[in-house]
């Protein structure tokens, strides 16, 4: 969904909290406490004066809404504000800063900030099948932020690494390589002839790729990795260490979603409404 869908469909906040409630109960209301079906809808006013939808449980009397412990929580944006931060974060293929999405969306940075951290969360854990597989190659490798790219039209997986020691390596293809990989393509670094099956594994050479094309694996560095760089250098301008990893899951989710734009919305939806609620002072390390 683009800006202008998202105005469309959700032209009052009304709307927009009819589609969270079906994404979040798309078989009906749950007490949050109990697990009854039998909820009674309450019209209230928030805090501020303005029109609130609660719900009670009539079996425990629990009262809350539709946002109540979700990424959502406690957020005194509109939800029509949240679904054009959403529908920006899905598109923008580099990646967006939080003083872009301040500008479109009308709130201050800080706000921006905070909004785009909850919804980066909502896209983490949400590549759990390894990659590669029967027939599949896959190629690894690493750069001055610790990364790993592979082949155009395949999945993507990037993280940090402290260093390439076998310690570090081993724990991430376990998890993230599938065992039945047909190829796998890394640099000469021996860590990797230590851990991969020696008939999977193939080794490329930096320094012959940048002879014969003038830059290093242009091939395949037109995926995930060189995205990620000009997001980077075009959109965040630097990051923070603390949240490098969570720039590059950002990425991840949206590089192995592209050309799915239609059902990228509800998804990123479905994760901030069933994800726990994440707070400004523990984003920032005020408290832990
Ligand atoms: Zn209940």
């Amino acid at each position: 969904m683009n800006l202008l869908h998202i105005c469309k469909a959700f032209a009052t906040e009304d709307a927009a909290l009819d589609y969270l409630i079906k994404q979040r109960w798309p078989d009906g209301v749950r007490c949050l406490a109990c697990d009854n079906a039998k909820v009674y809808k309450i019209a209230t006013k928030g805090k501020s004066g303005k029109p609130c939808r609660l719900f009670e449980c009539a079996d425990c009397g629990l009262h809350f809404s539709a946002t109540t412990g979700t990424l959502f929580h406690d957020s005194h944006l509109p939800l029509q504000k949240w679904f054009m931060a959403m529908a920006l974060m899905g598109e923008a293929k580099k990646g967006i800063s939080a003083n872009q999405v301040a500008r479109h969306i009308g709130v201050q940075y800080k706000t921006a900030w905070y909004l785009c951290h909850r919804i980066r969360k909502a896209m983490q854990d949400m590549n759990p099948t390894p990659i590669g597989g029967a027939g599949k190659v896959v190629e690894i490798d690493e750069t001055y932020l610790g990364g790993r790219k592979l082949r155009k039209g395949v999945k993507a997986h990037l993280q940090t690494i402290p260093n390439t020691q076998a310690a570090v390596i081993r724990p991430i293809l376990e998890q993230k390589l599938s065992p039945d990989t047909k190829t796998i393509i890394t640099d000469s670094h021996p860590t990797y002839s230590w851990l991969l099956d020696s008939e999977k594994h193939q080794v490329t050479n930096h320094k012959e790729e940048l002879r014969t094309d003038g830059e290093i694996s242009t091939k395949t560095i037109e995926g995930a990795f060189s995205l990620f760089k000009r997001g980077v250098i075009g959109s965040y301008h630097h990051l923070s260490k603390d949240h490098v990893d969570s720039y590059l899951t950002e990425f991840c989710w949206r590089f192995n979603r592209r050309g799915m734009q239609p059902v990228m919305f509800g998804e990123m939806l479905r994760e901030l409404v069933t994800k726990k609620p994440m707070t400004y002072r523990h984003l920032t390390r005020e408290v832990f």
